[in-house]
């Protein structure tokens, strides 16, 4: 009789246990239900509910950014002028018996200043500015890009004179019918929208259409035919000059040190573009603010370029027998610029690692001459690649054949690039003038993708990795040479490097000339 009320005892334990169980369970599985009813009816509402999303044209009725905010680019802003005539005093002109542009395509490569120079016509004229992205327009459902862009231009053309803004038009513009498996309707059926849309266009309506792209390559004919987009502005990345202009544009609201000359560091940063400038000379005052300083100088350009083009510095190599390895590399770079007249000069050595995985450098200050013609010659050419290889040749001299690193695999990817560019494009081979370069126009998948290797024969394919390999070949001998004529120079200046950990030109013409005594 004892164990009665024990085991009614025990069985209701477990029955409470359980039910608590159940209910936990439940309740967890409840929660896990409408967090997961919850999204997918969000999911849903921004899938089926685009009838209402219209908030994505951007319309900007006042923008500030004029003509004299865009540098370095005075052809295209030139050009452009003559759109600001036409909104601000159409009858002038068309009095005239001139016809409103009404397409402009901008072309040029990400941040050379399209979309800014959109907006300084705008904000000239004083004309509302309606932009969108063109990315924008492919959607999920067939159909909704084309009301999309029916949308815009009904908008546009109540608030006429205006400008429209279509930017990265070549997500839409693609040529048609192309691609692997068949064209994207949903793409075709917005293009054809814009068309129509432009075709609609009343001449003299005041709505000027304006796109940008920088692949031009790859639009629509149809886009480009006369009567469309028959304005092409090209817009490339700005030479020296320019990029002083845009560098002092963006200097205008900051705190400028009065060493700092703007020209100098125009020299050093070929290659940048409008928006590469600006964030150089954004990261200096940021490293300015935070050092607590009142004006930008050299200094901090200087620190502020190097993140931006090698990477954050990062903890110091702790091994000793790596660090001398990462010096003689770099040693070797510098010394065999050092001892070809026609190299550029040496800026700086380090050993100091950075964060994105280099483990040093070194520097050169370009060569004037060249950044400002664009116009290298054979023999400078050729000496880059002989330079490229310094580092790998003082791991050869010091560490065997054996014993080479793969540190040098950037420095072989710019020779393999030099020397290929040497043979086929620029004609300095024994292979003769013959332009060979077939890797310039990139495969567009489906149209081309059959038809764009073997523009030569498998012999010419033979000879030019012949050429190149004999170009890198004698380079890289070359570079072994200078090195071995002075391996204790060379130790010289990497025993100064380990101890110091970073050379400027100085330290190392004065090593030289201390050994050379
Ligand atoms: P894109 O549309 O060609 O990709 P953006 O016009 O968006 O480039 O440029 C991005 C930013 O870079 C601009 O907001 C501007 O601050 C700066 N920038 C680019 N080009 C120029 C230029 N020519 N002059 C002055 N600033 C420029
Ligand atoms: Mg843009
Ligand atoms: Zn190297």
């Amino acid at each position: 009789s004892s164990s009665t009320p024990l085991t009614v005892k025990q069985k209701g334990t477990v029955d409470y246990s359980s039910t608590a169980t159940t209910f936990a369970l439940f309740f967890v599985f409840f929660i896990a239900l409408s967090f997961l009813i919850k999204r997918s009816a969000s999911i849903a509402n921004k899938t089926l509910g685009f009838g209402k999303t219209k908030a994505r044209i951007n319309s900007l009725d006042d923008s500030e950014v004029r003509f004299e905010d865009v540098a370095g680019i005075s052809e295209a802003t030139e050009e452009v002028k003559e759109v600001v005539d036409f909104l601000t005093s159409p009858e002038r002109l068309i009095k005239l018996g001139a016809k409103t542009p009404k397409g402009i395509l901008l072309i040029g490569p990400p941040g050379t200043g399209k979309t800014l120079l959109a907006k300084a016509i705008a904000g000239e004229a004083g004309v509302p500015f309606f932009s969108i992205s063109a990315s924008e327009f492919v959607e999920l459902f067939v159909g909704v890009g084309a009301s999309r862009v029916r949308d815009l231009f009904k908008k546009a053309k109540q608030k006429s004179p205006c400008i429209i803004f279509i930017d990265e038009i070549d997500a839409v513009g693609r040529q048609r019918g192309a691609g692997i498996g068949g064209g994207n309707d949903e793409r075709e059926q917005t293009l054809n929208q814009l068309l129509t849309e432009m075709d609609g266009f009343v001449d003299n309506s005041g709505v000027i259409l304006l796109a940008a792209t920088n692949r031009a390559d790859v639009l629509d004919s149809a886009l480009l035919r006369p009567g469309r987009f028959d304005r092409r502005i090209l817009i490339g990345l700005p030479d020296r000059k320019g990029r002083a202009e845009i560098l002092s544009v963006h200097a205008r609201s900051r705190p400028l040190d009065e060493s700092v000359c703007l020209n100098d560091w125009a020299l050093r940063t070929p290659g940048f573009s409008g928006a590469d400038l600006e964030n150089l000379i954004n990261e200096s005052a940021i490293l300015t603010a935070r050092e607590n300083k009142l004006s930008v100088t050299n200094s901090e350009i200087e620190k502020a370029l190097e993140r931006i083009t090698i990477g954050l510095q990062s903890s110091q190599l702790q091994d000793i027998s790596k660090k001398r390895l990462v010096a003689y590399h770099e040693i070797g770079h510098a010394l065999v610029a050092m001892s070809t007249p026609l190299a550029d000069k040496v800026d700086k050595v380090t050993i100091l690692p950075r964060s994105n995985g280099i483990g040093g450098f070194t520097r050169f200050s370009p060569n004037e001459e060249v950044v400002d013609s664009g116009l290298a010659s054979k023999a400078y050419l050729y000496t880059k690649l002989v330079v490229s290889l310094g580092g790998r040749a003082a791991e050869i001299i010091v560490y065997g054949n054996e014993e080479v690193t793969q540190g040098a695999s950037g420095d072989i990817e710019t020779v393999g690039k030099i020397a290929r560019d040497m043979v086929t494009t620029f004609g300095f081979s024994k292979l003769g003038p013959q332009s060979l370069d077939s890797s310039n126009s990139e495969i567009f998948l489906g149209k081309d993708f059959l038809r764009q290797k073997n523009e030569y024969s498998e012999e010419m394919t033979k000879s030019i990795d012949h050429e190149v390999r004999k170009l890198a070949t004698s380079a890289m001998s070359e570079a072994i040479k200078k090195l071995e004529k002075n391996r204790e120079l060379m130790d010289c200046m990497v025993s100064e490097l380990l101890d110091k950990e970073t050379l400027n030109s100085e330290d190392l013409q004065a090593i030289m000339e201390n050994y050379n005594k």
